[in-house]
């Protein structure tokens, strides 16, 4: 019985690769420094999933930024701009793709399905040229080799790239990539003369090679499904002596694409997330071809929990019973990028916690465990003390809260909303607050400086007294509403001065949730994000937010915002425990917010926030799950507010602006105001509202971007203003920036609100 491992990640167990990779563009290291690391870090993969008796190790999943940028190096499919001549790609035309250069922009990175990774976008039109450009998949081959370690070198497939490429600058939006399939074949072809990528591996000693074709889960026409069928036809002859797997992840594959999978020339084993994917072995069940390979993704590798391996056991005898014993083998659900990297560097987690988790190098034993108890080599100790493990969870009152447990469930038949109409409420509202036409505000946090982060660390590491910590804060609170004062801001924010992150401040102070000291996962190139772990009912044991919000509404007569992160974006940020639906999760947080909002609301607060940034994030992939998703999120975020008074007025905020296709349920939202990103796409959102769709609420589609250093001018501010005042109605227009203003400097900031501030006092002039 054979095991097999998708993916692994590759940042290494402490961030080595982050840490070598920074050092590197910021020029402190060379290339070869660089290069060791790397090196070292692949080595000490394979050497660990090799000692772990895993029979199909991946190469070729590391990467110095993403896989899908070294798919469009070893297709030479490198943008003009970028100077490209031919020849092997090196560090430079590379990291110029990923992160731009003195002088060019990086390429569109965008989220990798439904994860929070991000890759970069190819760019492609009728004139691209293809040639061999990157010799990285088999190198990383022989590397392996070299170590004594066969491995199976994982490709992107060429028609999964082709799907995630989007129409070059200049060239026709309708230009469609996929017609570019006969041009890039020919690079993973067998050429005897030139050697193409297959060729190469195949003289190099590969007997298997994993092609990741994961859009084989969305929903496909039948053109696309069919680029599959021509693509491996075409391909076919140059598998000969070599076995080929298609690996799909991430959902559930449709039945369509099913047929279209299973009958691929020359494919010799299939990949499906059985995890996501649990309709698919009902597919699997009622038809497998007698030829190919099962791999059967049991082992979560989108999550932090330890397998149930007595339930799992069950799923892969049931398969190995139509397959047989000797075509199936124990698989991941995907790549364990998306999982974290090693539980053995947790010290910050209790053993009863740790007891429940398994991050990647535990998941490569678990899939080996898994294995061998198939073969009739059962690991009696390590299995029982797995279900030892999965008994505690369930049984552990720390896990389950009766109260909590109760009140979600007295949710239900509901549907939670303000009795009064949104028109009447802004009404009310507008008499408390006398706010003048187009009101300015921002969208929470003000720069992040040193001192800021060093006095929260401090504090944290406990080398400074809470007194301290507090004088410190409210300094800042102090120095931050002044300056918006001054600036003639209507709306205030405290500046979140004492928050590191709009997710974890609040998991920090909720029940429910536990924190990893390590437990990191690469979001895009060198950065990562270390969600929190949610493992039990969620309750709020006291008030996180009123003490710095009440402060800082004591230091102005204007209206100050209190600042909550909503409950779908704790949900999405973070790893969810998997032994209740996720929505009985959220709707748990939900309740824990709703609190917090009455509490302010008693403080006297008159205007809260709470943000909504990851919302859209947490979209299934497939349009048959999408419903039911956006109900329930929809509904949690409703949940949150549904109690407070008409005068009280609530805000959100949304850190995308391509919901075009999701404005019903942002609308269903029933917030206040709603201040979204906008900027850099002005034209897309303000179509919604052109197509006729009526909008109601208040709305601030971001003015400028705050992503970026440069300083926008009034005319310019006034300019987009006026653009949306085309389409909405003057009275339900907010002027506010993109997002946040933590990763911004101070000598950015002033001279932006100034502005901003002024093209609204214009515009009230014109009006
Ligand atoms: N209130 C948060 C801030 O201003 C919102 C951040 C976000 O949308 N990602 O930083
Ligand atoms: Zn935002």
């Amino acid at each position: 019985m054979a095991s097999h491992i998708v993916g692994y990640p590759r940042m290494g167990p402490k961030r080595e690769l982050k840490f070598a990779l920074e050092s590197f563009w910021d020029g402190k290291t060379t290339a070869e420094d660089l290069q060791k690391v790397a090196a070292d870090l692949r080595a000490s993969i394979w050497k660990q999933m090799a000692d772990a008796g895993i029979k199909y190790i991946p190469s070729n999943t590391f990467s110095y930024y993403d896989q899908v940028l070294d798919t469009t190096a070893m297709l030479g499919a490198v943008p003009a701009r970028y100077g490209y001549t031919g020849g092997e790609i090196g560090h430079d035309i590379y990291f110029s793709m990923a992160r731009g250069n003195a002088t060019l922009p990086a390429m569109e990175m965008t989220k990798w399905f439904d994860t929070n990774y991000h890759f970069i976008v190819p760019e492609l039109g009728p004139n691209t040229k293809f040639s061999y450009g990157s010799h990285k998949a088999v190198s990383e081959y022989k590397e392996a080799k070299a170590l004594g370690i066969d491995t199976v070198p994982v490709l992107v497939g060429p028609v999964t790239y082709l799907l995630l490429s989007k129409p070059a600058k200049g060239v026709e939006k309708s230009f469609s990539p996929l017609s570019l399939l006969g041009s890039v074949l020919p690079v993973y072809k067998y050429h005897v003369v030139s050697r193409e990528v297959i060729a190469e591996l195949k003289a190099a000693g590969a007997s298997w090679i994993q092609f990741d074709e994961p859009t084989l889960v969305m929903d496909l026409g039948a053109h696309q499904l069919e680029a599959f069928t021509q693509a491996y036809a075409e391909l076919e002859s140059s598998f000969s002596g070599l076995k080929v797997l298609i690996e799909t992840y991430f959902a559930d594959i449709p039945a369509e694409a099913y047929k279209t999978v299973t009958a691929l020339k020359g494919v010799s084993g299939i990949g499906f997330d059985l995890v996501r994917g649990s309709k698919t072995l009902d597919l699997i069940k009622s038809d497998f071809p007698a030829d190919k390979n099962l791999f059967a993704g049991v082992v979560d590798g989108r999550n932090i929990w330890a397998n149930d391996l007595v339930s799992s056991l069950t799923i892969l005898e049931s398969l190995e019973a139509i397959v047989g014993k000797d075509k199936l083998v124990v698989s991941t659900s995907c790549s364990l990028l998306h999982t974290a990297v090693d539980l053995v560097n947790e010290n910050k987690l209790d053993d009863e916690i740790k007891s429940w988790l398994a991050f990647a190098a535990q998941k490569i034993v678990e899939v080996n465990a898994l294995a061998k108890a198939l073969a009739g080599q059962k690991d009696e100790a390590y299995f029982s003390a797995n279900a030892a493990a999965q008994g505690s969870r369930k049984s552990s009152p720390r896990v389950t809260n009766e109260e909590v447990q109760k009140a979600a469930a007295a949710l239900k038949g509901s549907d939670h909303r303000r009795s009064t109409n949104v028109s009447a409420r802004l009404d009310a509202q507008q008499k408390k607050l006398n706010l003048p036409v187009l009101p300015t505000t921002t969208i929470g946090s003000f720069p992040q400086t040193m001192d800021l982060r060093r006095v929260r660390r401090e504090y944290k590491a406990k080398k400074i007294s809470e007194e301290e910590y507090i004088a410190a804060i409210k300094e800042e609170i102090h120095k931050v509403v002044k300056l918006q004062e001054e600036l003639d801001i209507d709306v205030l924010v405290h500046g979140e001065p004492e928050r590191n992150d709009m997710v974890e401040y609040f998991g920090e102070q909720l029940s429910g949730f536990a924190f990893s000291a390590n437990g990191w996962v690469q979001s895009y190139g060198s950065r990562c994000v270390k969600p929190p772990i949610i493992y039990g009912d969620v309750s709020r044991p006291k008030p996180m937010t009123v003490f710095w919000s009440t402060m800082a509404q004591s230091m102005t007569s204007r209206p100050m915002k209190g600042m909550l992160t909503g409950p779908v974006t704790i949900l999405n940020w973070s790893f969810v425990r998997n032994d209740q639906p996720r929505f009985e999760t959220c709707y748990q947080i939900a309740l824990a917010i709703k609190k917090e909002v009455e509490d302010l609301e008693a403080a006297g607060i008159q205007v809260i926030q709470i943000d909504e940034a990851a919302l859209r994030e947490g979209l299934p992939l497939r349009k048959s799950e999408q419903a039911f998703y956006l109900d329930w999120a929809v509904h949690s975020f409703r949940i949150t507010n549904c109690g407070v008074k008409d005068t009280t007025q609530i805000h959100t905020h949304m850190c995308y602006s391509n919901f075009n296709d999701i404005i019903h349920s942002i609308i269903d939202m029933d917030a206040d105001v709603i201040t979204i990103e906008n900027s850099r796409s002005d034209e897309k959102l303000l179509s919604v509202f052109r197509e006729g769709v009526k909008y109601g609420a208040g709305i601030g589609p971001g003015v400028y971007d705050i992503h970026s250093p440069r300083i926008p001018s009034t005319e310019e501010i006034a300019d987009r203003i006026n653009k949306m005042l085309a389409v909405l109605e003057t009275n339900i227009l907010w002027v506010n920036p993109d997002c946040g203003l933590k990763t911004r400097k101070y000598n950015e900031v002033k001279p932006a609100l100034t502005n901003m501030v002024d093209a609204a006092k214009l515009l009230r002039t014109q009006l």
